[in-house]
């Protein structure tokens, strides 16, 4: 009995005095999710939450806009999205262009009598639903 006492109390103390493991390096976003130990040292955040930050910097409508610049809205078949891809920004568009462009989600491209047109960039596409095939189209079709 004694010994037995004894011997809990060795187990527990060899617990106690246990050295904690080297740190593994996280593998997992804050969310979750799994991404490049590269990628969470330089950015801090999967590509997933780095995006959704991005998106985080539009307001109501931008996206609308990017989808319309795309032809990747209901009016139009899934199949056809990105057949076209330009925007001609109107005065009361300007700052929704802007945010886009800020967010990478667009570029601008060449003027017409004063007015700019925008194009949506490759992650712009894949934001609004394109496949990455419709998106090559998209690309392409942009000037
Ligand atoms: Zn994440």
């Amino acid at each position: 009995m004694i010994y037995d006492l004894s011997r809990a109390e060795r187990q527990h103390r060899a617990i106690a005095n246990e050295k904690p493991g080297p740190v593994l390096q996280s593998k997992r976003c804050a969310c979750g999710k799994a991404a490049p130990a590269k990628v969470l040292v330089q950015h801090k955040k999967c590509h997933g939450c780095l995006l959704a930050d991005r998106v985080t910097t539009l307001h109501d409508g931008d996206l609308d806009i990017l989808r319309h610049m795309l032809g990747a809205t209901p009016y139009y078949p899934m199949v056809r999205w990105g057949s076209r891809n330009e925007y001609l920004v109107n005065r009361r568009d300007a700052a929704a262009l802007k945010r886009l462009v800020a967010a990478g989600f667009a570029r601008a491209g060449r003027t017409l009598l004063q007015l700019q047109y925008f194009h949506a960039t490759e992650v712009g596409c894949r934001l609004t639903g394109l496949t990455a095939k419709r998106a090559r189209v998209a690309l392409e079709v942009a000037p």
